[in-house]
């Protein structure tokens, strides 16, 4: 008698690409199509996968199989190993076995900004997402905001898919504000977003990254806060974001007047933290810190 496996909650798809349409100076989409695509789970919020891009002069991609693929790639030669890049699902179609993902393209000196510059119709490429056919938790959605808190929602261009994707599945009486800062005024998307979600897209221009974002969060947040609500200023332990990545997401999050997400490059992010946290005494346990992509450093799987 053969042994049925157990499905695990994610799994490498093969996919191949049926579209691509550039949005905007800094963002393309890349529609992806594939025999099993319609078993990607639809979860929506911020889900996040991982594609796995071609090595130098090669076109497509591929990972090992299995339940076991993260252990196998680990295993083979770095010069045989597809790097591998997270990003966030934008849309899935499962009956057309679709996946949409927004890329910013941010010059040549990455696997993955390198790819979506050249990606066409036709290449194949690896990617590990969630499992339709899992019954549970599949994991990768941080955004648990507690019922009824105010919402603000902050974070650059590599965070606009995930903030995108989470106002199209708020509730109609959501209220907050989103802020979204972008590389020029052309980035600016069309949004979905219920009546009660303010949303500002904060071109920088030739200006540092946060340059427009901290100062909107600051603002923000002081107008989100409810006036007459104490808030204690808390210690917040540094974290040094050149050595360690700053990933503060909790797992329990606490009931709070305001819940935050906040996404993007490290040092943008490890400011807002600070300024939050221990000048405002935002509740920790109600706030998503996600400063996954450093300045002058390649991501690392
Ligand atoms: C949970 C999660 C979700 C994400 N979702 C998305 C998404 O939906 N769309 C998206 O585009 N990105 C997303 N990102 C960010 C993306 O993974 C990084 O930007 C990644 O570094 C890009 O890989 P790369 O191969 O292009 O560059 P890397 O090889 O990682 O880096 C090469 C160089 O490019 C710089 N660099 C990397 N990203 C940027 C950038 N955006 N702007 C300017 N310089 C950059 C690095 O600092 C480094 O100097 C997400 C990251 C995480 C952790």
């Amino acid at each position: 008698m053969t042994e049925t496996l157990p499905i695990a909650p994610w799994r490498v798809f093969t996919a191949t690409v049926h579209a691509v349409r550039r949005l905007s100076p800094s963002f393309t989409r890349v529609t992806f199509t594939g025999a099993d695509l319609d078993r990607f789970a639809d979860n929506g919020y911020d889900q996040r996968i991982k594609l796995a891009l071609p090595l130098p002069g090669q076109r497509g991609a591929t990972l090992p199989d299995g339940a076991d693929w993260y252990a196998q790639w680990r295993a083979l030669p770095e010069h045989l190993r597809n790097p591998i890049r997270t990003y966030t699902v934008r849309a899935v179609r499962p009956h057309l076995a679709e996946v949409d993902i927004d890329l910013v393209l941010h010059g040549d000196g990455g696997p993955a900004t390198r790819w979506a510059r050249r990606a066409s119709v036709g290449d194949e490429i690896a990617l590990v997402g969630p499992d339709a056919g899992f019954d549970g938790n599949h994991g990768g959605v941080e955004f648990r905001p507690s019922a009824g808190s105010c919402l603000l929602l902050a974070g650059d261009e590599t965070a606009v898919p995930a903030i995108a994707s989470i106002c199209e599945r708020l509730p109609l009486d959501a209220r907050g504000t989103v802020l979204l800062e972008v590389p020029v005024a052309d980035d600016v998307l069309p949004l979905a977003a219920p009546p009660g979600i303010e949303v500002h897209w904060l071109p920088r221009g030739l200006d540092g990254h946060g340059s427009r974002l901290a100062p909107a969060v600051a603002d923000a947040a002081g107008k989100l806060l409810a006036p007459g609500t104490p808030q204690a200023a808390q210690p917040v332990p540094d974290v040094d974001v050149d050595t360690e990545i700053l990933w503060e997401v909790p797992e329990e999050v606490a009931p709070a007047p305001l819940y935050a997400w906040l996404a993007g490059e490290a040092g943008v992010i490890r400011n807002l933290r600070r300024h939050l946290v221990a000048e405002r005494g935002l509740d920790r346990r109600a706030v998503a810190f996600m400063g996954y992509w450093r300045l002058g450093q390649a991501d690392v799987a």
